[in-house]
Protein backbone atom coordinates (compact mmCIF):
# COMPACT_ATOMS: atom_id res chain seq x y z
CA UNK A 1 0.00 0.00 0.00
CA UNK A 2 2.71 2.48 0.75
CA UNK A 3 4.39 1.96 -2.61
CA UNK A 4 1.44 2.40 -4.46
CA UNK A 5 1.45 5.73 -2.91
CA UNK A 6 4.26 6.86 -3.52
CA UNK A 7 4.05 5.38 -7.23
CA UNK A 8 0.80 7.68 -6.96
CA UNK A 9 2.15 10.57 -5.92
CA UNK A 10 5.14 10.24 -8.72
CA UNK A 11 2.74 10.42 -10.98
CA UNK A 12 0.50 12.95 -9.97
CA UNK A 13 3.66 15.43 -10.16
CA UNK A 14 4.66 13.77 -12.99
CA UNK A 15 1.34 14.75 -15.11
CA UNK A 16 1.07 17.87 -13.55
CA UNK A 17 4.94 18.69 -14.59
CA UNK A 18 3.99 17.40 -18.48
CA UNK A 19 0.43 19.37 -18.04
CA UNK A 20 2.09 23.04 -16.63
CA UNK A 21 4.88 22.42 -19.77
CA UNK A 22 2.04 21.81 -22.61
CA UNK A 23 0.62 25.26 -20.87
CA UNK A 24 3.98 27.25 -21.06
CA UNK A 25 4.34 26.17 -24.35
CA UNK A 26 0.63 27.09 -25.89
CA UNK A 27 0.19 30.46 -23.70
CA UNK A 28 3.84 32.09 -24.02
CA UNK A 29 5.42 33.73 -26.63
CA UNK A 30 7.91 32.29 -28.94
CA UNK A 31 6.95 28.81 -27.97
CA UNK A 32 3.78 27.58 -30.00
CA UNK A 33 4.10 25.96 -33.11
CA UNK A 34 3.50 26.80 -36.72
CA UNK A 35 0.37 24.45 -36.67
CA UNK A 36 -0.88 26.38 -33.69
CA UNK A 37 -0.78 29.72 -35.09
CA UNK A 38 -2.12 28.88 -37.97
CA UNK A 39 -5.28 27.21 -36.58
CA UNK A 40 -5.77 30.50 -34.53
CA UNK A 41 -5.32 32.68 -37.54
CA UNK A 42 -7.64 30.69 -39.65
CA UNK A 43 -10.54 31.52 -36.71
CA UNK A 44 -10.03 35.37 -36.80
CA UNK A 45 -10.01 35.52 -40.75
CA UNK A 46 -13.27 33.65 -40.80
CA UNK A 47 -14.93 36.15 -38.64
CA UNK A 48 -17.19 33.79 -37.18
CA UNK A 49 -18.86 35.47 -34.32
CA UNK A 50 -17.22 33.96 -31.24
CA UNK A 51 -19.20 32.90 -28.16
CA UNK A 52 -18.66 34.99 -24.97
CA UNK A 53 -16.54 31.35 -23.87
CA UNK A 54 -14.17 31.31 -26.87
CA UNK A 55 -14.08 34.93 -26.75
CA UNK A 56 -12.49 35.11 -23.57
CA UNK A 57 -10.67 32.04 -24.64
CA UNK A 58 -8.97 33.76 -28.05
CA UNK A 59 -8.52 36.88 -25.58
CA UNK A 60 -5.99 35.15 -23.69
CA UNK A 61 -4.22 33.30 -26.83
CA UNK A 62 -4.63 36.05 -29.53
CA UNK A 63 -1.79 38.26 -28.22
CA UNK A 64 0.88 36.07 -28.93
CA UNK A 65 -0.44 35.00 -32.24
CA UNK A 66 1.27 36.68 -35.18
CA UNK A 67 -0.78 37.83 -38.26
CA UNK A 68 -0.40 35.47 -40.97
CA UNK A 69 -2.46 37.73 -43.54
CA UNK A 70 -1.40 41.09 -43.80
CA UNK A 71 -4.49 44.14 -42.71
CA UNK A 72 -6.81 44.87 -45.56
CA UNK A 73 -6.01 48.49 -46.77
CA UNK A 74 -8.23 50.91 -45.59
CA UNK A 75 -9.98 52.55 -48.11
CA UNK A 76 -8.31 56.21 -49.43
CA UNK A 77 -4.58 54.79 -48.10
CA UNK A 78 -3.00 54.63 -51.37
CA UNK A 79 -4.74 58.40 -51.62
CA UNK A 80 -1.62 60.22 -54.24
CA UNK A 81 0.43 63.29 -52.64
CA UNK A 82 -1.83 65.93 -53.17
CA UNK A 83 -1.44 69.48 -52.25
CA UNK A 84 -5.50 70.10 -51.47
CA UNK A 85 -4.69 73.88 -51.22
CA UNK A 86 -2.68 73.99 -54.55
CA UNK A 87 -5.03 75.82 -57.24
CA UNK A 88 -5.60 72.67 -59.25
CA UNK A 89 -7.54 71.00 -56.97
CA UNK A 90 -10.19 74.61 -56.16
CA UNK A 91 -13.21 73.04 -55.26
CA UNK A 92 -16.26 74.89 -56.09
CA UNK A 93 -20.05 73.85 -55.75
CA UNK A 94 -22.97 74.83 -54.06
CA UNK A 95 -21.68 74.39 -50.83
CA UNK A 96 -18.35 76.18 -51.69
CA UNK A 97 -18.51 79.81 -53.36
CA UNK A 98 -15.79 81.15 -54.73
CA UNK A 99 -16.64 84.35 -54.37
CA UNK A 100 -17.71 87.12 -56.56
CA UNK A 101 -14.18 88.53 -57.21
CA UNK A 102 -12.10 85.36 -58.13
CA UNK A 103 -11.09 85.02 -61.44
CA UNK A 104 -8.17 83.06 -63.08
CA UNK A 105 -4.49 84.71 -62.63
CA UNK A 106 -4.28 85.04 -66.48
CA UNK A 107 -6.46 83.63 -69.54
CA UNK A 108 -5.82 81.90 -72.54
CA UNK A 109 -7.84 81.56 -75.76
CA UNK A 110 -8.23 78.03 -77.19
CA UNK A 111 -9.09 76.66 -80.62
CA UNK A 112 -10.20 78.81 -83.50
CA UNK A 113 -13.26 79.88 -81.33
CA UNK A 114 -10.52 81.49 -78.68
CA UNK A 115 -12.53 79.67 -76.20
CA UNK A 116 -11.09 81.28 -72.82
CA UNK A 117 -9.42 78.54 -70.02
CA UNK A 118 -7.20 79.41 -67.05
CA UNK A 119 -3.64 79.89 -68.82
CA UNK A 120 -2.23 76.74 -66.39
CA UNK A 121 -4.20 74.43 -68.09
CA UNK A 122 -4.03 75.54 -71.90
CA UNK A 123 -1.61 73.23 -72.64
CA UNK A 124 -3.42 70.09 -70.82
CA UNK A 125 -6.46 70.79 -72.30
CA UNK A 126 -4.65 71.57 -75.65
CA UNK A 127 -2.91 67.61 -75.66
CA UNK A 128 -6.13 66.14 -74.98
CA UNK A 129 -8.41 67.86 -77.68
CA UNK A 130 -5.46 66.67 -80.25
CA UNK A 131 -5.30 63.56 -78.82
CA UNK A 132 -9.26 62.46 -79.57
CA UNK A 133 -8.76 64.23 -82.75
CA UNK A 134 -5.65 62.14 -83.68
CA UNK A 135 -8.11 59.57 -83.54
CA UNK A 136 -10.34 61.16 -86.29
CA UNK A 137 -12.90 62.59 -83.61
CA UNK A 138 -14.75 65.20 -83.79
CA UNK A 139 -13.79 67.84 -80.46
CA UNK A 140 -15.51 71.39 -79.66
CA UNK A 141 -14.19 73.28 -76.83
CA UNK A 142 -17.76 74.70 -76.31
CA UNK A 143 -17.45 76.78 -72.88
CA UNK A 144 -14.24 77.34 -70.53
CA UNK A 145 -13.91 80.38 -68.24
CA UNK A 146 -17.04 82.08 -67.23
CA UNK A 147 -16.65 85.28 -64.85
CA UNK A 148 -19.01 86.25 -62.08
CA UNK A 149 -21.00 88.95 -64.10
CA UNK A 150 -21.69 86.25 -66.74
CA UNK A 151 -23.12 83.43 -64.70
CA UNK A 152 -25.50 86.14 -62.71
CA UNK A 153 -26.75 87.02 -65.92
CA UNK A 154 -27.32 83.44 -67.02
CA UNK A 155 -29.14 82.84 -63.70
CA UNK A 156 -31.11 85.89 -63.68
CA UNK A 157 -32.07 85.33 -66.68
CA UNK A 158 -33.16 81.41 -65.95
CA UNK A 159 -35.30 82.99 -63.08
CA UNK A 160 -37.32 85.10 -65.32
CA UNK A 161 -37.70 81.93 -67.54
CA UNK A 162 -38.87 79.87 -64.74
CA UNK A 163 -40.09 82.05 -62.22
CA UNK A 164 -38.22 80.97 -58.77
CA UNK A 165 -34.70 81.12 -57.80
CA UNK A 166 -35.06 77.67 -56.69
CA UNK A 167 -36.16 76.46 -59.91
CA UNK A 168 -33.44 78.50 -61.61
CA UNK A 169 -30.81 77.02 -59.34
CA UNK A 170 -31.20 73.77 -60.13
CA UNK A 171 -30.67 74.22 -64.30
CA UNK A 172 -27.86 77.00 -63.82
CA UNK A 173 -25.93 77.05 -61.04
CA UNK A 174 -26.09 80.58 -59.00
CA UNK A 175 -22.87 82.91 -59.43
CA UNK A 176 -20.41 81.90 -57.36
CA UNK A 177 -20.87 78.37 -56.94
CA UNK A 178 -19.78 77.42 -61.08
CA UNK A 179 -16.75 75.83 -61.55
CA UNK A 180 -16.91 77.71 -64.55
CA UNK A 181 -15.65 80.71 -63.08
CA UNK A 182 -12.55 79.43 -61.91
CA UNK A 183 -10.97 78.65 -65.45
CA UNK A 184 -9.89 75.43 -64.88
CA UNK A 185 -12.90 73.28 -66.58
CA UNK A 186 -14.26 73.05 -70.26
CA UNK A 187 -17.20 71.52 -71.89
CA UNK A 188 -16.37 69.58 -74.67
CA UNK A 189 -18.78 68.57 -76.95
CA UNK A 190 -18.91 67.15 -80.58
CA UNK A 191 -19.14 70.00 -83.02
CA UNK A 192 -21.79 67.73 -85.00
CA UNK A 193 -23.88 67.38 -82.35
CA UNK A 194 -26.44 69.25 -80.05
CA UNK A 195 -24.11 70.43 -77.69
CA UNK A 196 -25.41 69.80 -74.06
CA UNK A 197 -27.63 66.86 -73.99
CA UNK A 198 -26.94 63.62 -72.29
CA UNK A 199 -27.42 61.77 -75.94
CA UNK A 200 -23.60 63.27 -76.25
CA UNK A 201 -22.73 60.32 -74.26
CA UNK A 202 -23.64 57.85 -77.10
CA UNK A 203 -20.70 59.69 -78.97
CA UNK A 204 -17.63 58.20 -79.70
CA UNK A 205 -15.85 61.86 -79.29
CA UNK A 206 -16.78 61.50 -75.38
CA UNK A 207 -16.41 57.34 -75.26
CA UNK A 208 -13.01 58.36 -76.13
CA UNK A 209 -12.39 61.60 -74.01
CA UNK A 210 -14.25 59.20 -71.23
CA UNK A 211 -11.52 56.66 -71.48
CA UNK A 212 -8.16 59.03 -71.83
CA UNK A 213 -9.23 62.25 -69.54
CA UNK A 214 -7.43 61.23 -66.71
CA UNK A 215 -4.08 60.81 -68.77
CA UNK A 216 -4.09 64.57 -69.15
CA UNK A 217 -5.00 65.75 -65.47
CA UNK A 218 -8.82 65.91 -66.36
CA UNK A 219 -12.29 64.15 -64.96
CA UNK A 220 -15.32 63.83 -65.69
CA UNK A 221 -16.91 66.40 -63.27
CA UNK A 222 -20.61 65.35 -63.00
CA UNK A 223 -21.13 61.54 -63.01
CA UNK A 224 -24.39 60.32 -64.11
CA UNK A 225 -24.19 58.24 -60.40
CA UNK A 226 -22.89 60.98 -58.26
CA UNK A 227 -25.76 63.75 -58.72
CA UNK A 228 -26.67 63.72 -55.04
CA UNK A 229 -22.73 64.49 -54.09
CA UNK A 230 -22.14 66.97 -56.87
CA UNK A 231 -25.46 68.57 -56.90
CA UNK A 232 -25.24 69.10 -60.50
CA UNK A 233 -27.24 67.31 -63.13
CA UNK A 234 -25.46 64.39 -65.28
CA UNK A 235 -22.82 66.42 -67.62
CA UNK A 236 -21.34 64.35 -70.12
CA UNK A 237 -19.72 66.96 -71.78
CA UNK A 238 -17.81 68.93 -68.45
CA UNK A 239 -14.50 68.48 -68.00
CA UNK A 240 -12.07 69.71 -64.85
CA UNK A 241 -8.29 69.55 -64.86
CA UNK A 242 -7.32 68.43 -61.64
CA UNK A 243 -3.92 67.26 -62.36
CA UNK A 244 -2.26 63.96 -63.73
CA UNK A 245 -1.93 62.11 -60.18
CA UNK A 246 -5.46 63.12 -58.56
CA UNK A 247 -7.27 62.51 -62.08
CA UNK A 248 -5.97 59.07 -62.10
CA UNK A 249 -7.02 58.23 -59.19
CA UNK A 250 -10.69 59.92 -58.94
CA UNK A 251 -10.89 58.10 -62.54
CA UNK A 252 -9.87 54.72 -61.58
CA UNK A 253 -11.99 54.31 -58.10
CA UNK A 254 -14.89 56.06 -59.51
CA UNK A 255 -15.21 58.95 -57.35
CA UNK A 256 -16.57 62.90 -58.14
CA UNK A 257 -14.24 65.77 -56.97
CA UNK A 258 -16.30 65.90 -53.34
CA UNK A 259 -15.54 62.22 -52.62
CA UNK A 260 -11.95 62.60 -53.63
CA UNK A 261 -11.01 65.46 -51.40
CA UNK A 262 -13.02 64.26 -48.32
CA UNK A 263 -10.89 60.94 -48.28
CA UNK A 264 -8.17 63.42 -47.08
CA UNK A 265 -10.16 64.54 -44.15
CA UNK A 266 -10.87 60.96 -43.17
CA UNK A 267 -6.96 59.94 -43.34
ZN1 LIG B 1 -19.68 73.07 -67.75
Amino acid sequence: MKGNLVFKIFFSILFLGVFLGYSYMHFSSGWFTDEFSETAASISEEGEPASQDTAAAEASVQPTVEPTVEPTEEPGSDLPDVDLTSWEMILVNKDHSIGEDYAPPEIAELDDNGCPVDSRIADALTSFAEGARAEGLSVYLSSGYRPYSEQQYLYQTKIGQVGSAEEAAKIVTPPGTSEHQTGLCCDITDIYRNPKTTDLENTETFQWLLAHCQEYGFILRYPEDKQDITQVMYEPWHFRYVGVEAATYIMENNLCLEEFIALYDEA
